[in-house]
């Protein structure tokens, strides 16, 4: 975004304003929105106009009971007055982000001007791709800037199908989808060693991607959350009514072995929390992580675990952390979890590079108050998770084609 020359420009920026709202549609979340600001205000100030785009929810599959969109519910007019807020200044909201009225709103903006134009996906084109919506909202300016990080898997109209309607000169990333990219890529090349990635959250199906490829680049692996007792059955141990994923222990155990003939240390829970239901008054008690009696369900690491992953990490130059160490929402069993998050923060200070990306583990580390303790936060889930599994973005791919 630093080469291009915003002044009297209509500047079209892919925001991701897809933040989470209450029942009452106030904005619970406003992460996303802040992440964007410094994009937002430096175009401002460097005398473009803005047209905001973004997709809010999942307005296709979530209809009403008569089968029409929600508007009331997916509606961006909830983003408007915090924006306004914000960017202190007249944010005009359009209600169809292509068609005559953005065509119109967007033909004579004056510098400084804010369009927000409506949810992307009420159009069906928008999640196919399609390539007249794409040529159309291309139409409504002069320069593409994506930065929305958390959408950039996503090969819609908006996050990847209109950049080809600007030149390579008249398209960029915003500054977070820079640094996301920046920092993302400083764990896939040229990584400071000791690397260690720290790996948890509930099912190892969801994260066996991620797993196989971080065997390729990591000195150590620490394994915790639900997913960890698919490992250590796989190891033949005894977990009780932990959370399990049969089908897959068989990987499981081919990847220990392929851990074990790379030299990667593996590191699983050895003790952990056990309850006698899921509840956060249930009975606990810390038992060896692999003796867990019948009927009792392990629901976070033991403290014997958290000073094994806290030593683990005090030699450590990189961590890449994603995934809770146990049902962390439920405060009888966040203790493990909100350790490992200071165990990051406390590697940090002493100078690794840290990552934490993933929602649930921003969650811990916010709700940890350590997120200027580590040394990124990611906005992205999926499309971290899809970075860092070596898929190439299309939405990054599209702005450097
Ligand atoms: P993920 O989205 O895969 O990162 O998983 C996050 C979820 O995993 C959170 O909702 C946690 O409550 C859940 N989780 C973590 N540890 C456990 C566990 N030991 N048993 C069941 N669920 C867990």
């Amino acid at each position: 975004m630093k080469g291009l020359s915003f002044a009297g420009k209509r500047v079209l920026v892919r925001v991701d304003f897809n933040v989470p709202l209450s029942t009452t549609n106030e904005i619970t979340d406003d992460n996303r929105i802040k992440a964007s600001l410094p994009t937002l205000r430096h175009i401002l100030a460097e005398g473009g106009s803005l047209i905001l785009c973004s997709h809010l929810g999942r307005p296709q599959q979530e209809k009403t009971p008569q089968g029409e969109l929600d508007i009331a519910r997916f509606t961006l007019r909830h983003i408007q007055g915090y924006l306004e807020n914000a960017l202190g200044r007249k944010v005009r909201f359009v209600n169809d982000c292509i068609g005559k009225e953005a065509q119109s709103c967007c033909r004579n903006l004056a510098p400084g001007d804010v369009i927000l134009l409506e949810n992307t996906r009420f159009h069906k084109g928008e999640e196919k791709g399609d390539d007249s919506m794409a040529r159309e909202l291309a139409s409504l300016a002069d320069i593409y800037i994506n930065d929305a990080f958390g959408s950039a898997h996503r090969a819609h109209v908006s996050t990847t199908g209109v950049a080809h309607y600007f030149s390579p000169e008249s398209r960029g990333f915003g500054f977070l989808m820079d640094a996301e990219v920046a920092n993302a890529n400083r764990l896939l090349s040229n990584t400071e060693k000791p690397f260690a990635a720290i790996i948890g959250g509930a099912k190892v199906s969801d994260k066996l991607l991620l797993l196989d490829r971080m065997l390729e680049l990591v000195d150590m692996l620490l394994i915790g959350g639900g997913m960890a007792f698919t490992f250590i059955r796989a190891r033949g141990g005894h977990i009780g009514g932990s959370l399990v994923e049969p089908e897959r222990l068989e990987l499981a155990a081919a990847l220990l072995d392929r851990a074990a003939r790379k030299g990667v240390m593996v590191l699983l829970p050895v003790d952990v929390l056990a309850a006698d239901r899921f509840a956060n008054d249930a009975i606990t008690r810390t038992v060896p992580a692999h003796e867990i009696p019948d009927s009792w369900l392990g629901l976070d690491i033991g403290p014997q675990s958290a000073k094994l992953f806290r030593e683990a990490l005090g030699s450590v130059r990189t961590i890449l952390w994603n995934g809770p160490m146990g049902v962390f929402e439920m405060p009888a069993f966040a203790t493990g979890t909100l350790a490992v998050a200071q165990a990051v923060a406390d590697a940090t200070r002493k100078g690794a590079f840290s990552l934490v990306g993933g929602g649930d583990s921003v969650a811990a580390v916010t709700q940890a108050g350590l997120v200027d303790a580590v040394s990124y936060v990611s906005t992205g889930g999926g499309a971290l998770l899809e970075m860092l599994e070596g898929k190439v973005l299309p939405g990054v791919k599209a702005i450097l084609d």
